[in-house]
């Protein structure tokens, strides 16, 4: 592609609109513009005053619910639908209106969920780079589908399922959309979606860093040029080279920060146990019960964070009950809470930035994955990265309250913990490592945003 060289590079970030697509991808426009980049993030009406980062601009699109988004569409196949529509046309209003600027756009990076966001860039003439906020194994396993080299549906007698660069993958390890096909119809195309058009794309970055994905990422590779550029996750916790970073700067609910820290500075050191099944999952109350009746069994300390919509499945006059150990809040600041000296475990749903975030801090986790590629990063954070207890669900598909109090314990004493501690704290100094000066995920993003100074040329997914 021909493009005038730009000293003055704009880059525009187009994130699916929930809270674990917009993290990354505001991070990403953070990172870019401590690099000298002008970074503006184009997101829905719905969701734009949510998002208040330095240093980034914050501009609006509109997805055509522009009242509650994809709460208000209520059907993922309408709303993207909609999205692919009305996002495409105002994102290229947003696209001309700053082409009659100093600034013109010099390249769209838009989450992996809106392949067309591509076709959005080409028409402009400007770079397109594709954002993926999951694993490398999960591209693995989704783009060698797509490409035909994986067969859905998987039966029971193909399992282990073997993929190039991933340990070998049973049931309960498989992303939902592949175990019950049938019944994500919607989600599994918008999956296989993100490789439709890849190969037009200038770049493809992953939030993920090299030491923590070698062997995945080598498998990916064979297919696509998968550049690494993570862990996403504020410089603070990390690299400290971007000033005074701490937080994503950006929040779909307020959190509860202080009341967090407050009830924290009171208890002793690694003895908390923090809750969080993220932004969006919504968990049976059998097992909202067994993992309460559990935390109260093993009688130690928690914080859990359960959204509004959750709070009614918890046993009647629970949080009465426990008042002693326990404190339950709606949403908190997720990385202030990992950070504390007082945290000594997370029992986490697995979500890629939970999973990103407590091995760039170093805490260890039991692991309650409940759909998606939940499942498959449940299986690294047990078994490869080995920063954790995955407790083992009934016939049922429910954790039940012993079994959750037997890996709570795994985790948080004994020679086990240990282990688990010490092989924390190595991915936390490789996730610092990776963004660091000269890091890998460091050099990657240097080399994108020299690529787009037009200092040098690097290979273009279409040469694969
Ligand atoms: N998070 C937060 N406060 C909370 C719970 C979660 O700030 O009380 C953040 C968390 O730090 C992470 C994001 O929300 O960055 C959740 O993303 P993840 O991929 O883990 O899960 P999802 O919500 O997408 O299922």
């Amino acid at each position: 592609m021909v493009l005038q060289k730009h000293n003055n590079v704009h880059v525009l970030l187009l994130p699916y609109p929930a809270q674990g697509h917009i993290n990354p991808l505001v991070q990403f426009a953070k990172r870019l513009a401590s690099k000298g980049v002008k970074a503006t993030i184009a997101t829905t009406h719905y969701t734009v005053n949510t998002i208040n980062a330095p240093n980034v601009g914050v501009e609006a699109i509109s997805d055509g619910f522009d009242n509650g988004g994809f709460a208000q569409a209520k059907n993922v196949q309408l709303f993207l639908t909609s999205f692919r529509t009305v996002g495409a046309k105002t994102l290229s209003q947003l696209i001309e209106r700053f082409q009659q600027t100093t600034t013109p756009v010099t390249c769209i990076v838009y989450d992996s969920f809106f392949p067309w966001a591509l076709d959005v860039a080409k028409r402009h003439g400007v770079y397109g780079a594709a954002f993926f906020t999951n694993s490398a194994a999960v591209c693995n396993i989704f783009c060698r589908i797509h490409h035909g080299l994986l067969e859905l549906p998987v039966e029971e007698e193909d399992l282990p399922l073997f993929v190039p660069g991933i340990p070998p993958l049973d049931l309960p390890d498989l992303p939902s959309f592949i175990r019950f096909p049938e019944s994500y119809p919607d989600y599994l195309a918008m999956k296989l979606s993100q490789f439709s058009n890849l190969n037009k794309a200038d770049f493809m970055f992953v939030n993920t860093f090299e030491a923590l994905e070698s062997e995945a990422v080598n498998g990916i590779r064979e297919l696509c040029p998968a550049k690494l550029i993570g862990p996403m996750v504020p410089s603070a916790y990390l690299d400290g080279r971007i000033k005074g970073d701490r937080g994503y700067g950006a929040s779909l609910w307020k959190p509860l920060s202080e009341e967090c820290s407050d009830w924290l500075e009171t208890k002793a050191s690694k003895s908390v146990v923090y809750i969080s099944f993220g932004s969006m999952v919504s968990l049976s109350n059998e097992q909202i019960e067994e993992v309460a009746l559990g935390l109260e069994q093993s009688g130690m300390n928690f914080i859990w964070v359960l959204r509004q919509s959750e709070h009614a499945k918890l046993p009647k006059g629970y949080e009465e009950m426990v008042k002693e150990k326990g404190i339950i809040v709606t949403w908190c600041n997720q990385l202030e809470l990992l950070e504390h000296q007082a945290i000594g475990c997370f029992v986490t749903h697995c979500g890629w930035n939970s999973t990103l975030e407590t091995l760039s801090l170093g805490v260890p986790v039991v692991c309650l994955p409940q759909w998606a590629d939940q499942l498959p990063d449940a299986k690294y954070l047990e078994q490869v990265w080995e920063v954790g207890v995955r407790p083992k669900e009934d016939e049922s598909g429910v954790v039940r309250k012993e079994e959750f109090v037997r890996s709570l314990k795994m985790v948080m004493e004994g020679k086990r913990s240990e282990e688990i501690r010490s092989n924390a704290s190595k991915w936390m100094k490789l996730a610092r490592e990776a963004v660091g000066e000269g890091g890998s995920s460091d050099k990657n993003i240097n080399e994108f945003v020299e690529h787009l100074r037009g200092a040098h040329v690097t290979a273009n997914l279409n040469d694969y």
